[in-house]
């Protein structure tokens, strides 16, 4: 079924075995014959309940997405309440565009070729009216239009309502969107009172259910759970991947968000372990929920989210389908999903049982695409949302402190230190807040309460879930990006002396791993030192970049040497160390006052003119690009 283009056929699948064929639907033959020769099998779901009210002469309330059948979900009903013999306009079909009034047109033609002396007209903005007035006058009983244009038509007279049986909005809430549902208000009111209304819409809004509840009599309501319907009760947001570590945007996001249970979506097994290791780590309850999980231990896990004993599972689709918690308030699409479905299967964990509920996607540079094609299939749009600052970060934390304190008074075990505390208040003549504030540095253990706010975030580091995935998973990914040449330009290729020893000739060297790595100058003196069997004292200066590093290395070390160095891996990534671009061996004495050797980076703030802007906690020389 996925791989059937959404707009040749529609989803039918559901019904394969079960519900009415056409032929129990009660339509006459005229109508039967066409869906015989186009070849529908069965009725869609929509079809099978609202073409049977329709031919009553029921008023009916569609909820449906696009691609479910709509168009013969009431075109064949009403062309069957139809008087060919009589040329006055009966029906009217309201249509938010153009293109979407020409294509139902079309379509009710091919669905009344066996009605004889039928005729449709339509009508829409951007053709001449003479056309139209005469395809009108030509004995039309059917009109289908676009509301602006019909209501021109209704107040030139070229257009009569009296004898419409028969009114159907499609695409509602796309009328509402384009600022048509006024007009569709004043032209249901100056239809006859006696008429039938079919209305279908996608979402209900606000105003939708309006219209309904002024013009609709008893609708039947029906509702159909299509495989991309996203229940308009969730809430949807992106947050574009840029600056930050995933990791440390999730922690960020959950900790402002209110979250009460959240679901985290990888793509990889791998990953779920990581993320979900990453989140402990800094004090979530959270678990990971893979394939590779034995079934009992999976069913555990979603038994300790229900119960309050987890407050975030980290998993990928395979493992979260069908997965039903009331309690997840939240989605997180930590990786991109593949589809635009499994979009929708994944967020449809939240909002359950008529709750309201939030996702919010991580969406990279080359991900945009994804996530238009997501806005367009599910026909809502995602906005995006800024991280929440340090600053939001605290000032959830200073809630949450004052709530979990305010909650804590009078607990049982806390009332033991009631008379111990007024004894030091009174013995000491203290004040309270004094000794409440001395005990609430006590209980954080040293543990900092707020984050630096002009602490910037760490670097991005490695995204292996993002990279794996492309490796197991599709393999459209690629292997990993270069650093582009323009960067490397920017970077002195100009080898520093070592401090110690500075009559060593030194060369500067370029290996392929980064900050994105999550390379650190520690990672590289290690690797190095241990597979050159170089004292580390020999290795100099390092500089970290987003994906590559800078590192001074003795001149004229040995070939084999060298190639073992360039098979060397560091944080999983080789290093392919080369010899820099335009590097040349120095062994000069340091210019005085000028830092020098060793694994001190320049960058470090204190020691290099305008330094001070810098935030001391921001250690990487890392150009922006
Ligand atoms: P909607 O208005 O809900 O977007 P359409 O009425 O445009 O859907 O129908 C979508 C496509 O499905 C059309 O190409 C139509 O011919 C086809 N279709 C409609 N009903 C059936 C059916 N019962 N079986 C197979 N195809 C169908
Ligand atoms: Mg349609």
């Amino acid at each position: 079924m996925s791989d059937t283009p959404e707009t040749t056929e529609v989803a039918t699948e559901v019904v394969e075995d079960q519900g009415p064929s056409f032929a129990d639907l009660g339509l006459p033959s005229t109508v039967q014959r066409v869906v015989d020769e186009m070849g529908y099998k069965k009725p869609s779901p929509i079809q099978a309940q609202s073409i049977p009210p329709l031919l009553e002469g029921k008023d009916v309330l569609g909820l449906a997405q696009t691609g479910t059948g709509k168009t013969a979900a009431f075109a064949l009903p009403i062309l069957a309440r139809t008087d060919a013999a009589s040329r006055t306009p009966q029906v009217l079909v309201l249509a938010p565009t153009r293109e979407l009034a020409m294509q139902v047109a079309k379509a009710c033609e091919e669905y009344s070729k066996y009605t004889p002396g039928l005729k449709v007209a339509a009508v829409y903005g951007g053709q001449d009216y003479g056309t139209q007035i005469r395809a009108i006058r030509g004995g039309a009983q059917w009109i289908v239009g676009t509301p602006g244009r019909i209501m021109d038509h209704l107040k030139k007279g070229t257009l009569s309502l009296t004898d419409i049986k028969a009114v159907i909005l499609d695409e509602a809430d796309e009328m509402l969107r384009m600022g048509f549902i006024d007009d569709v208000d004043w032209i249901l009111g100056h239809a006859p009172k006696e008429r039938q209304v079919a209305l279908f819409s996608a979402t209900m809004p606000k105003q939708i259910k309006h219209i309904a509840a002024t013009h609709l009599n008893n609708p039947i309501e029906i509702k159909i759970e299509s495989k991309t319907a996203t229940a308009s009760t969730i809430e949807q947001r992106y947050w574009f991947v840029g600056g930050a570590h995933k990791n440390d945007a999730l922690l960020r996001i959950t900790e402002v968000e209110d979250c009460d249970a959240t679901m985290v979506f990888v793509r990889t097994k791998q990953a779920t372990e990581e993320v979900a290791d990453f989140m402990k780590a800094n004090g979530v309850k959270c678990e990971a929920l893979n394939g590779d999980i034995p079934q009992a231990q999976r069913e555990r896990v979603v038994d300790k989210l229900k119960k309050g004993k987890v407050d975030m599972i980290v998993a990928t689709d395979v493992a979260a389908r069908g997965l039903d918690v009331e309690r997840i308030s939240h989605v997180i699409n930590y990786d991109i999903p593949f589809d635009a479905e499994s979009y929708v299967h994944r967020i449809g964990r939240t909002g359950r049982a008529g709750r309201s509920g939030k996702a919010i996607m991580f969406v990279r540079g080359r991900e945009r695409r994804m996530l238009s094609t997501i806005e367009r299939t599910t026909r809502q749009r995602i906005e995006e949302m800024p991280l929440p600052t340090a600053k939001d970060v605290n000032a959830k934390r200073r809630e949450r402190f004052k709530a979990t304190v305010e909650a804590t008074i009078g607990n049982e075990q806390a009332v033991m230190f009631k008379e111990m505390i007024s004894e030091l208040v009174n013995e000491k003549e203290l004040d309270v807040v004094e000794v409440a504030s001395a005990l609430a540095h006590l209980a954080q253990n040293g543990i900092p309460l707020f984050l630096n706010e002009n602490e910037r975030f760490r670097p991005p580091q490695r995204e292996r879930t993002e990279r794996d995935g492309g490796r197991e998973g599709r393999g459209d990914r690629p292997q990993r990006e270069r650093a582009p040449r323009k960067d490397a330009a920017d970077v002195s290729t100009q080898a520093m002396p070592l401090k110690d020893s500075p009559d060593v000739d030194m060369v500067r060297f370029r290996m392929e791993v980064g900050y994105q790595d999550g390379v650190k100058p520690g990672n590289i003196v290690g690797a190095i030192a241990n597979e050159a069997d170089l004292e580390s004292k020999f290795i100099g200066h390092i500089e970290i970049f987003d994906d590559f590093s800078m590192v001074d290395l003795p001149d004229g070390m040995p070939e084999t040497v060298m190639s073992k160095l360039k098979a060397t891996r560091i944080c999983g990534q080789p290093l392919h160390l080369q010899v820099a671009e335009g590097a040349k061996p120095v062994n000069r004495k340091p210019p005085s006052g000028r830092p020098a050797g060793g694994n001190r980076r320049p960058g470090n703030g204190d020691r290099r003119p305008g330094g001070n802007r810098r935030p001391s906690g921001d250690r990487r020389p890392r150009r922006d690009s």
